[in-house]
């Protein structure tokens, strides 16, 4: 099923990220974990692929046994930066004779090693450039990502702004933020790009902080802005694991009614491989997931 359609159905949904394991020796566990989240029917899970591919196997083999026993759709994510055209096409050539029909286009972090590399041998610079290659490939419904508090190279929100158009304008069906912590900010982005004529689903990422030491590198790698209501919550809680958990659960939750509340219909949650915290915001929501959309429209949204 391609995801687009489950977003249009315009009725209160979750998705969950997982990733893959970095060695085959975990590979069990990872799989199990993903089942687990799997059996409890979000709308829609994706996995992640590492940059330059080193877990890219099981990224797709994750994603099709998901599909394949519990029935939920999958999301393959797909990254291109410092990978040869050729490894780019045998990877869609593999999802194809996978089946998998959803696909997240992206250009992939740039690990330290890539960071100081000389990038114009590449292949390719930019997301934008494996959005058209796959539009070009295949049937695929594309994903591609988008930063409410600009990427963390960027030094222009606007221009950020006008790469991500341009994403959507080369064939991305949706887009999915990085992490947000402050709701205000990412209806701030939304207002943002619809005026700039972006009118495609765009699912808020909430990560659920469970523990103390998440804090510091799910920040670092996002660059994303810390309320002091969530400060005071890790200065409280962060060294009583147990509390700092549930405290981190509920303010995921928190964030999640507040955005169905403002007319979001999708919410995608960094699930993290850990079911037990997929499970709690499933059972939070048990009531509200289902339901149908409040009818409140974001500018420029047409149904
Ligand atoms: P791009 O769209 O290429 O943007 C990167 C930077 O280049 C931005 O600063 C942008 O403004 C600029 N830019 C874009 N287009 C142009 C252009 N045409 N000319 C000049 N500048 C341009 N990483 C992984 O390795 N694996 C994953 O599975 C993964 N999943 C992710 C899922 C989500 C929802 C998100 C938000 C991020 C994910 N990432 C993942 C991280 C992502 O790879 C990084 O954030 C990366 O730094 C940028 O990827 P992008 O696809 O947004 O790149």
């Amino acid at each position: 099923m391609k995801i687009i359609d489950v977003l249009n159905d315009k009725k209160l949904s979750i998705s969950f990220e997982v990733f893959p394991p970095k060695m085959e020796t975990n590979f069990e566990s990872v799989k199990m974990a993903t089942e687990e989240i799997a059996a409890l029917h979000p709308a829609f899970m994706s996995v992640t692929y590492g940059a330059g591919g080193g877990t890219s196997k099981y990224t797709l083999e994750i994603a099709k046994n998901i599909r394949d026993k519990y029935d939920v759709p999958t999301l393959a994510h797909l990254t291109c930066v410092s990978s040869s055209r050729d490894t780019v096409r045998e990877r869609i050539s593999d999802m194809k004779s996978l089946g998998i029909e959803n696909v997240m286009a992206l250009r992939g972090d740039l690990t330290p090693e890539l960071e100081g590399a000389d990038r114009s041998s590449w292949d390719y610079q930019h997301a934008i450039e494996l959005v058209r290659e796959l539009r070009e490939a295949g049937d695929f419904c594309i994903g591609a990502a988008c930063y409410p508090e600009m990427h963390p190279e960027s030094t222009n929100q606007r221009q950020d702004l006008i790469y991500i158009k341009e994403k959507v304008e080369a064939g991305a069906d949706f887009l999915t933020t990085q992490m947000v912590f402050d709701n205000s900010l990412f209806y701030n982005f939304m207002y943002k790009i619809r005026d700039l004529g972006v009118t495609v689903p765009v699912l808020p990422g909430i990560m659920p902080i469970t523990n103390a030491n998440q804090v510091e590198k799910a920040l670092k790698l996002s660059g994303a802005f810390m309320p002091l209501r969530f400060k005071s919550l890790v200065d409280a809680f962060g060294d009583k694991p147990e509390a700092m958990k549930q405290a981190g659960i509920a303010y995921a939750t928190d964030q999640i009614i507040d955005l169905y509340a403002n007319g979001i219909t999708n919410v995608h949650v960094y699930s993290m491989n850990k079911p037990d915290v997929a499970e709690t915001i499933m059972g939070n929501l048990s009531d509200i997931i289902g339901e149908r959309s409040v009818g409140f429209r974001w500018i420029g949204e047409d149904n």
